[in-house]
């Protein structure tokens, strides 16, 4: 059989611990014997991070700027345990972190449904995606605690050196106090991404702010996603047959568990911190949520949403065989080739991928699965398999 060519190379982000393990093994089992595979490859596991003084996750996500698709790997973010641990010459910053500073963007994150898996919230019977706003607001915000008998005041001073100011709040008794913002060219660059992502995912989009407490502030959000969408997305949209509509939190809470799913609910940066760990919980696991980067000029990171799976590491350095679920890793891959292929007009790549996530669902829908799903499966029928035996069971299908 003759290997599926690729044309541009994908920038692949290796990272840690038991994914990185893994990492390896979906490339050995599901995709080198089948596609002529081209990576530009940049190691971004903690020691090597630490000996370029990370110094590769600035180039990896440089590289991913220039070729447009990037994959990438759990890796650990480092705290004072991993300090002593590696040895690090620094607390480095989380890779995400950092690639998101410089691509900048929305992170989206969705689950994958599988038969005998049932949501708690029983309606649902599509994924549901969470676009989070990932900058400014409360996470940029500067507390003060306010002794009694003073008065706090906003002041903006234009660069001619007028000062506007605004009462906040006349203190009788001590309180507290917060300041925060947001920039008109961040939230552009947020709504054009779900824009384009809906476009992308045939899926309808829904953004929910508090308009009506928030008159000025988050009623800038509003504007800013109602303008371009009428200048620039409402004639695709129509195109697409898919819809765009703003709506209230509280309301867009309550639809959203009235609903059956198959949407993109876009979010601000608090209400998408909350709402995609609610969401994400309530289809029943982590290791079945993916998560991808999309940047305002439309370029792409693609991850699983969980970590490294440290616990499992430490058994597998025992001699422990890997048991964890790459279901997640792998549609990181698929989902990067699909984009890779639809790039540069290869539709045999966009197939291939295609066809393994295919695999990997029917793999568990015929009751083929890792120990984290075999113990929430309502299959009667079920196998539990390592990592290497569900990868093989994946191959097989294929
Ligand atoms: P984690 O890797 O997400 O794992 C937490 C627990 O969730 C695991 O112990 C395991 O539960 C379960 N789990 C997660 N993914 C699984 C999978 N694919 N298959 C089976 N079970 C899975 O979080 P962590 O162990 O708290 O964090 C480890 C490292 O990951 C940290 O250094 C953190 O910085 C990093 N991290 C990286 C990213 C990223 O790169 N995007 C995201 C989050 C965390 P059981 O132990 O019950 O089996
Ligand atoms: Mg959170």
């Amino acid at each position: 059989m003759s290997k599926i060519a690729m044309k541009t190379p994908l920038v692949e982000m290796d990272g840690d611990e038991m994914t990185r393990i893994v990492w390896q093994q979906i490339k050995d089992i599901l995709l080198l014997p089948y596609i002529d595979l081209k990576t530009e490859y940049y190691d971004l596991g903690l020691e090597y991070r630490n000996e370029t003084n990370d110094q590769v996750t600035i180039d990896s996500a440089n590289a991913t700027k220039k070729y447009g698709v990037a994959v990438k790997c759990a890796t650990i973010t480092p705290n004072a345990a991993r300090m002593t641990e590696y040895n690090l010459k620094e607390m480095w910053k989380s890779p995400n972190a950092t690639i998101r500073a410089i691509l900048d963007g929305t992170v989206f994150r969705t689950p994958i449904i599988v038969k005998g898996i049932p949501p708690y919230v029983q309606k649902w019977k599509k994924p549901i995606s969470i676009a989070r706003h990932a900058y400014g607001d409360i996470y940029k915000s500067t507390e003060l605690r306010v002794p009694g008998g003073s008065k706090a005041e906003i002041v903006v001073t234009a660069p001619d050196g007028t000062e506007t100011r605004a009462l906040i709040h006349d203190f009788k008794t001590d309180g507290i106090v917060q300041g925060m913002h947001n920039i008109d060219k961040s939230i552009e660059g947020f709504a054009r991404s779900c824009f384009d992502y809906a476009l992308d995912t045939g899926m309808d989009l829904w953004f929910s702010s508090k308009d009506t407490i928030s008159k000025t502030y988050d009623h800038r959000f509003k504007d800013i996603f109602a303008d371009i969408f009428e200048n620039e997305y409402k004639e695709r949209f129509e195109k697409a047959g898919i819809e765009y509509f703003y709506t209230l939190i509280d309301d867009a809470v309550a639809r959203v568990i009235r609903s059956e799913g198959g949407f993109i609910w876009a979010c601000k940066n608090y209400d998408g911190d909350v709402m995609s760990d609610m969401v994400s919980n309530a289809y029943g696991s982590l290791a079945m949520m993916t998560s991808v980067l999309v940047s305002p000029d439309g370029i792409y990171e693609y991850e699983a949403a969980h970590g490294t799976v440290q616990r499992h590491y430490y058994d597998y350095l025992k001699g422990v065989p890997a048991r964890i679920n790459p279901v997640a890793t792998i549609f990181a891959w698929t989902g990067a080739l699909k984009k890779r292929g639809e790039l540069d007009d290869i539709p045999e790549l966009s197939a291939f991928a295609e066809k393994l996530e295919k695999a990997c669902i029917d793999t568990i829908e015929s009751g083929v699965m890792t120990k984290d799903l075999c113990i929430i499966s309502e299959l009667e029928n079920k196998t539990q398999v390592d990592t290497e035996g569900f990868l093989k069971a994946i191959a097989s299908r294929l």
